[in-house]
């Protein structure tokens, strides 16, 4: 077996060099100047991944601790929230929300497909009292590979006075997202995604209207306390010990950002989406979502008919050290996932698309070879100096 691991999944992503450099930097004391510096520099760096003048808070947690930091800190039990839901993080969301008490309202979506803004609207305008204090939703829903219209879902809310809160754990950094100009109150992303740090830190974006409703909200919180967090980032510190390597491989990705540009980092984006699709479907092979709905960070695919998934992601890792994700839930076994953000290039897509060859051919799937890897050169090839 090659040394050489191609991790292609949706997160954790590969961590670049110099990143990984920075997260090996000697610890320094979290209450003294070093640290206030480290802080406010990372705090800078994530708005303007962010692209928000909103606040914006660092937590311990993976993204569930920030999903779950959104429904605490803003909402109340009793309270009536909408969830929209398009796959397994959909899903998710709903339940956070739930067991803390809410009544949601959860309106499901076949997987694959993105929210009809046509039934949101509907169900917005049923509420004529206006009791919904919150829509949940998914940016880029991770398990099916489509990404929803947060733009389009801004518009549709309104003037209706629900917050709106969004897990963007798969989809800031990596799709263009615009709180401040979208209306989006709070949105929940994490490290080990687009950001290119290894898992444990969350991020959470509050719009002033959300910072309102911190002040009205009666859930249980404490180690989730954005108001507290707020305040020891005004001292340079945070409430409790931080975990200190992250903080210095952080501003070494944020720095990525930062000399690229976000328009470079969403064009690239796109630019790797488009190849691994274009590969796929050259392949005769079926991308779960539509292309105005496909994902910038994953390509979900159904397997071919007569082919396991799982027998497929297995040969892929086995033989060739390519690490691709299965389906979860009731796709489990039926598709497989190209995950494509964070630290990954084109001739990463190529090698991935090179050995899918390989294994669909013995595993009985016709198919020459160079076909799809034709595609890829092709969208590489064309993009030829732009990116
Ligand atoms: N939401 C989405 C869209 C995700 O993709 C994930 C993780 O894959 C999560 C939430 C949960 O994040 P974590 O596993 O970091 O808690």
């Amino acid at each position: 077996m090659y040394e050489k691991e191609y991790l292609m999944l949706p997160g954790p992503t590969p961590v670049p060099p110099r990143v990984l450099r920075a997260l090996s930097e000697p610890l320094i004391n979290h209450r003294g100047p070093s640290f206030k510096k480290l802080i406010e520099d990372v705090t800078e760096g994530i708005r303007y991944v962010y692209q928000t003048k909103h606040d914006v808070l660092i937590l311990p947690a993976s993204g569930t601790g920030g999903m779950e930091a959104s429904i605490v800190n803003f909402l109340s039990p009793g309270d009536k929230v909408l969830a929209l839901s398009i796959g397994a993080f959909g899903d998710r969301y709903a339940t956070i929300a739930k067991n803390y008490g809410c009544i949601v309202d959860k309106v499901d979506f076949e997987w694959g497909t993105a929210i009809d803004l046509d039934v949101v609207k509907a169900q917005l305008d049923a509420d004529v009292n206006q009791e919904y204090k919150a829509i949940l939703v998914t940016h880029n829903e991770t398990s099916t590979g489509v990404c929803n219209d947060l733009e389009g879902l801004g518009n549709i809310r309104g003037d209706h006075p629900a917050l709106l809160l969004v897990d963007s754990v798969s989809g800031l950094g990596v799709m263009d997202v615009r709180p401040d100009e979208w209306g989006l109150d709070v949105v929940v992303t994490a490290a080990q995604k687009g950001f290119m740090i290894p898992p444990g830190l969350a991020f959470i974006s509050v719009s002033p209207k959300a910072w309102e409703a911190y002040a009205e909200s009666k859930a249980p919180k404490f180690y989730w306390d954005l108001g507290s967090a707020k305040k020891f980032l005004e001292k340079g510190q945070t409430p409790v010990t931080p975990a200190l390597p992250q903080y210095t491989g952080l501003r070494e990705a944020l720095k990525i950002f930062q000399e690229k540009g976000m328009d470079y980092m969403f064009a690239k984006q796109l630019y790797l989406r488009d190849m691994t699709r274009a590969a796929v479907k050259a392949l005769g092979l079926k991308p779960l979502a539509e292309d105005a709905i496909s994902s910038a960070a994953v390509t979900a695919v159904w397997a071919p008919d007569g082919i396991e998934a799982k027998a497929i992601n297995k040969k892929m890792r086995e033989e060739y050290n390519v690490v691709l994700a299965g389906g979860q839930k009731q796709l489990e076994n039926k598709i497989f996932r190209i995950g494509h953000l964070g630290y990954v290039q084109h001739l990463d897509i190529l090698a991935t698309i090179g050995a899918l060859e390989m294994c669909l051919q013995e595993l009985g799937y016709p198919v020459v070879l160079g076909q799809g890897t034709k595609a890829v050169q092709e969208v590489i090839m064309s993009r030829k100096g732009i990116i």
